[in-house]
């Protein structure tokens, strides 16, 4: 999406450590205008498929995911970041490794919010290496609800997150695959 490669090479910071910073508009100050054109995208993208409910994850994609639900008109669920698992049964859970804060944590979804009948689109803002994706798909699994896309913002084409889950068979739309990037240059390379 010309768009958002556009912010992301007038706005984006390369960072060591293969982190490319965006926080002047997708995920601390969010420009709520480029997450509508985002939202209507993936409208388009997966137009032949019937999207019941956006689940998504804390905190960062909260709020594209929201604005994307409203091309969708369908509710956002988020998985949160959990103290401690609750072994009642009443939550789906998962663990992931985070590529921001290099540490392992549990994300959880009511059961409430989730069942067979639900077709489902994820929702996140960058794709690394696909721990949070993943732990999104094993709570769908475990839900038994089907999962008909994800869609990310910015996906990092040089991590293997986005091969694995197309070798997996997921639908992937990524509004923006960033194949090289340099930390000391600041130069960027996007995919065609
Ligand atoms: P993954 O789980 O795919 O390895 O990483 C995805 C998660 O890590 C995203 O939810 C995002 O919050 C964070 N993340 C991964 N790479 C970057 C990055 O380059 N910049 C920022 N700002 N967040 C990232």
């Amino acid at each position: 999406m010309k768009l958002l490669e556009e912010y992301i090479r007038q706005k984006g910071v390369v960072k060591e450590g293969n982190v490319l910073k965006v926080d002047s508009f997708l995920n601390h100050q969010m420009d709520v205008q480029l997450f509508a054109e985002m939202g209507r995208e993936w409208k388009r993208l997966f137009a032949d498929v019937p999207i019941n409910k956006i689940l998504t994850i804390e905190a960062s994609g909260i709020g594209i995911a929201c604005v994307a639900a409203q091309a969708f008109q369908v509710p956002v669920v988020f998985a949160k970041k959990a103290q401690s698992i609750n072994i009642d049964g009443e939550v789906y859970a998962a663990k992931v490794q985070s590529f921001t804060h290099k540490r392992v944590y549990d994300v959880i979804v009511s059961r409430k919010f989730l069942s067979p009948e639900d077709h489902i689109l994820v929702i996140d803002d960058f794709l690394a290496n696909g721990c949070a994706v993943n732990g999104l798909l094993d709570i769908i699994e475990e839900s038994g609800a089907t999962l008909e896309g994800v869609g990310i913002a910015v996906e990092k084409g040089f991590q293997e997150g986005g091969k694995l889950l197309r070798e997996r068979g997921v639908r992937l739309e990524s509004l923006a695959i960033v194949d090289a990037m340099d930390a000391k240059t600041g130069a960027l390379t996007f995919r065609r």
